[in-house]
């Protein structure tokens, strides 16, 4: 008998049909001997109803109030799947994260789990039930109601996981698993059966969206494998694991992508120490965040300044920027407002050249131009104009045969 973790996101629980669906899943999981702790999110569309209620109300609500609202719509489900199950003369209990004693610290609407308490789940265990928490939420010091960002169910999952030292921590959700690319964008990108944590972080913080990027930090620090599933199949999914645990090493993985981008170049920036630091902060006073960076001199005295911002503090990031480059007196910036992020990711490239090569040739004969590059050791990040980010995850796609699996074909790549 092991103890699983069962995620179902808010699409599972959408309907009081698919709630029906997931009792009977998890009943099943029971049947096979298991004890089962089940996470929920929000019905389908529930938090997204639930922030424009309070936007409509204040542009900007009080976080806790916030909180305290955004939270209840796991209440819901969770009490229905309890529900659910209790019909079929299943036992099972539902508990909110103040109940479950999920403690976190006080950054209402992104807050970090710092402790998770066993004791009520294990009691109830103990007692033959089925344990279903709401997901997303937990209380802090003061005794209030935070919730973890969106998405954060699947934090909240991982945290139980590893607290409860859970044999498994599954993810259900409306697609197969983790795909080589968005299939929605990309119709022959091909399910993933491994991943390893690493790729999947740079997956989830690089936009793909199907599992929050904490929980995939989490998972990677308590050496908690998950595996990402389908609630309407009984297909095994995408496992997300430790590198050595990849039976069939590629050397690339997936492609992800962010079209809500801007890029915003100053040229002719004073070619001098501390420079760099004035122009982030300044940036950063304004409270926008910096995406991608890249700089290089052109000449003795000056230096490009070159960086990425989300297209929604476009406006904002202009406006300082012409400040600054007023007070620096650098050339007026150059700017594109309309630019999308497409990254190559795996660590397969951290020991092959070549895969930069391939990359930019398949974009270059795609007739796409880059208009800034950075990479790490496992990634390989460009911008590119949204117009033709489509035209460019294909070009890539097939340029790495991420097309072709069981992908004996890439092997070749690298031989
Ligand atoms: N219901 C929350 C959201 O929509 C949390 C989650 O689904 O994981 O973001
Ligand atoms: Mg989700």
């Amino acid at each position: 008998m092991a103890l699983i973790v069962q995620k179902f996101g808010g699409s599972s629980v959408g309907t009081i049909e698919r709630i029906h669906h997931v009792a009977s899943k998890v009943m099943h999981t029971r049947q096979e001997g298991h004890e089962v702790v089940v996470v929920v999110s929000a019905m389908q569309g529930e938090t997204d109803r639930l922030i424009q209620l309070a936007q409509s109300l204040t542009p900007e609500p009080h976080p806790r109030e916030y909180d305290i609202l955004v939270s209840t719509g796991e209440q819901v489900s969770m009490a229905l799947l309890a529900m659910a199950l209790n019909a079929q003369n299943i036992p099972a209990r539902s508990f909110t994260g103040h109940q479950i004693g999920i403690l976190t610290d006080s950054s209402h609407t992104k807050a970090r789990i710092l402790n998770v308490k066993t004791e009520t789940i294990k009691k109830s265990l103990a007692d033959g039930f089925i344990v279903i928490v709401a997901g997303f939420q937990g209380i802090n010091e003061h005794g209030d109601i935070t919730t973890l960002g969106r998405g954060g169910s699947d934090t909240t999952a991982v945290a139980l996981a590893a607290a409860l030292k859970a044999e498994e921590c599954q993810i259900y959700t409306d697609v197969e698993g983790v795909y080589t690319t968005d299939p929605r964008m990309l119709p022959e990108a091909r399910l993933l059966p491994q991943i390893s944590f690493e790729e999947m972080l740079e997956m989830s913080s690089l936009g793909a969206k199907v599992l929050q990027m904490r929980s995939v930090e989490l998972a990677s620090k308590h050496n908690l494998p998950i595996r990402v599933r389908s609630t309407f199949s009984d297909n095994p999914g995408t496992l997300v694991t430790f590198e050595e645990k990849i039976m069939q090493k590629r050397l690339v993985s997936g492609i992800a992508f962010s079209r809500e981008e801007a890029l915003i170049a100053l040229t002719g920036v004073p070619n001098q120490a501390g420079v760099e630091g004035h122009i982030l902060s300044k940036i950063s006073d304004a409270s926008i965040e910096i995406d991608m960076i890249a700089q290089n001199a052109t000449d003795k005295e000056a230096t490009d300044f070159t960086f990425t911002v989300s297209r929604k503090d476009y406006p904002k990031a202009l406006a300082t920027v012409q400040e600054l480059a007023d007070e620096l007196g650098a050339v007026s910036p150059r700017c594109n407002p309309k630019v999308a992020k497409l990254s190559l990711v795996g660590i397969g490239m951290r020991s092959h050249a070549g895969v930069a090569s391939n990359m930019f040739r398949a974009l270059g004969n795609a007739g796409i131009n880059i208009q800034m590059i950075t990479t790490s050791e496992i990634k390989i990040s460009v911008v590119i104009d949204e117009d033709s980010l489509d035209r460019g995850v294909r070009a890539v796609h097939e340029a790495f045969e991420l097309d072709k699996l069981p992908l004996e074909k890439q092997q070749a790549f690298m031989e």
